[in-house]
């Protein structure tokens, strides 16, 4: 017999999960189908044990500061396996959670492998169930290029699984990912090689950020290869792997190469023609601003939708789309609009809004910059050459403020109150009548001339 709900989420991750959680609490009854554990890639494999891994990280760099601060710490020893098993044991309980938060929400928790049969009805571990409303939230999976010797390498789904720390790491690939993780291996103690295949890291961002951080990653001791492409990798003895390159280049002697190339989304084995949802190209579900594939009743929510990759954002879709979906506001949906976003390398970005060059191809002439850049308070005692660098992007003879840019110690729990002000249409006049946090890095950006 098949089992019939208001809604069911293809995917227990931050899409799906949350989707299920607020209709849940409109009373409709809803079920999450998921054949991996509980939280998705923001949980298991992503946002949740890379965070636990920055703050590692962080604190090697403050072993090494504490010396400026007048401390011996003398000898110490790092211990990856015990920070492995700290991140496990963590991510564990949060796993556990999930499980007491879908019975105590009264959402039905499948345990399997989606397949649709038509629009309405999935099968799951040979069982049929149906719903009125389908969301596809099934997330993606790291991608790897298509060259000899892939298999060689891990993603960072196996950075995860690593039992111990490598000694000599490649990086390959320039996004979020490679520099977080390029930026935590080098910290704990790696020598860590990035191969970026063009000439900058985290395209698309400000040119700023751009710079500033190639610059620190390569005081820090990064060795960045830009414009290197892969082009095949062989295992060199028992252990090291060898890299060519198509410039010429040979590297070897690496015990990891870890790809980061981008997420491809996990749509096989959905049978999504059955129920007459079309792909795109990339592979991703494409879905309209209030988150509707072209079939009526399914949607697509989260990394698989290919609008925005990250968890707040699927939580707010979601959240939304059952807003719309049971909770009679029919109109709500995000704008994907002014979208914060953190990057943890090392020093961390904030960023949110326009670039500058995004502002100005938009708004020509009328687009003014600020900007600073200076050593942290913390920095120049502690002897790190690290600096802070940040960026407020205006339009018009308001000094409507459209984008703020920032790297440097903090600026990952900065950015968040200045998010809101962008988003509720701060000028720079609002900035500099806010009295200013002293002695902070955040005042700057109140204070900028
Ligand atoms: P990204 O899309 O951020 O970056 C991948 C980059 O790798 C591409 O932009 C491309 O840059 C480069 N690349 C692509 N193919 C190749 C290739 N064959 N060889 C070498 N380089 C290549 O992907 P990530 O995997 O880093 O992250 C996936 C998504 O997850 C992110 O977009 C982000 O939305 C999310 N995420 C968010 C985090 C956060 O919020 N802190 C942390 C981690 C992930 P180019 O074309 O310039 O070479």
């Amino acid at each position: 017999m098949t089992k019939h709900y208001d809604l069911i989420a293809i995917g227990a991750g931050s899409g799906g999960l949350s989707v299920a959680e607020r209709a849940a609490r409109y009373g409709a009854k809803c079920a999450v189908i998921e054949h991996g554990p509980l939280g998705g890639t923001c949980v298991n494999v992503g946002c949740v044990p890379k965070k636990v891994m920055w703050f590692g990280a962080g604190l090697a760099h403050a072993l090494e500061d504490a010396a400026g601060f007048g401390f011996s710490v003398g000898e110490y020893s790092f211990d990856w396996a015990s920070l492995k098993q700290a991140r496990d044991r963590y991510v564990h309980n949060i796993n556990s959670w999930y499980h007491t938060y879908l019975a105590d929400s009264n959402i039905d928790e499948i345990v399997g492998t989606a397949r649709f049969i038509d629009a309405r009805t999935l099968e799951v571990a040979g069982e049929r169930y149906s719903a009125d409303h389908i969301v596809i939230a099934v997330g993606g999976y790291p991608s790897v290029p298509d060259l000899p010797g892939v298999e060689l390498g891990i993603t960072s789904d196996g950075f995860f699984a690593l039992e111990q720390l490598p000694r000599r790491v490649a990086v390959v690939g320039s996004g979020y990912i490679a520099v977080e993780l390029a930026g935590v291996l080098n910290a704990l103690g790696s020598d860590v090689t990035l191969l970026l295949r063009r000439e900058t890291l985290l395209r698309g961002f400000d040119a700023m950020l751009r710079e500033s951080l190639m610059e620190e990653m390569l005081n820090a001791g990064v060795n960045i290869l830009a414009g290197t492409q892969v082009t095949s990798v062989t295992r060199q003895g028992d252990e090291a792997l060898c890299i060519e390159c198509s410039n010429g280049q040979r590297l070897e002697g690496f015990e990891q190469l870890i790809w980061a190339i981008g997420r491809t989304p996990a749509t096989a084995g959905l049978n999504l023609a059955a129920a007459g949802v079309e792909i795109d190209a990339a592979g991703f579900v494409p879905s309209d601003e209030y988150e509707q594939t072209h079939v009526a009743g399914i949607y697509s929510l989260g990394d698989v939708n290919g609008k925005i990759a990250l968890t707040p954002v699927a939580i707010a879709a979601a959240r939304r789309l059952a807003d719309r979906l049971f909770g009679g506001m029919s109109e709500r949906h995000l704008v994907y609009e002014n979208v914060p976003s953190v990057v943890f390398s090392h020093p961390p970005i904030g960023t949110v809004g326009l670039t500058e060059e995004q502002a100005r191809a938009d708004h020509g002439d009328a687009v003014k910059i600020y900007s600073t850049r200076f050593t942290p308070m913390y920095h120049a005692i502690s002897g790190r050459s690290e600096q802070t660098a940040m960026k407020l992007v205006t339009v018009g003879a308001q000094e409507r403020v459209v984008g703020c840019h920032i790297i440097g110690l903090g600026a990952d729990e900065m950015l968040q109150g200045f998010a809101v002000a962008i988003r509720m249409g701060a000028t720079k006049r609002d900035l500099d009548d806010t009295v200013a946090l002293h002695p902070t890095s955040a005042e700057e950006l109140v204070t900028m001339r």
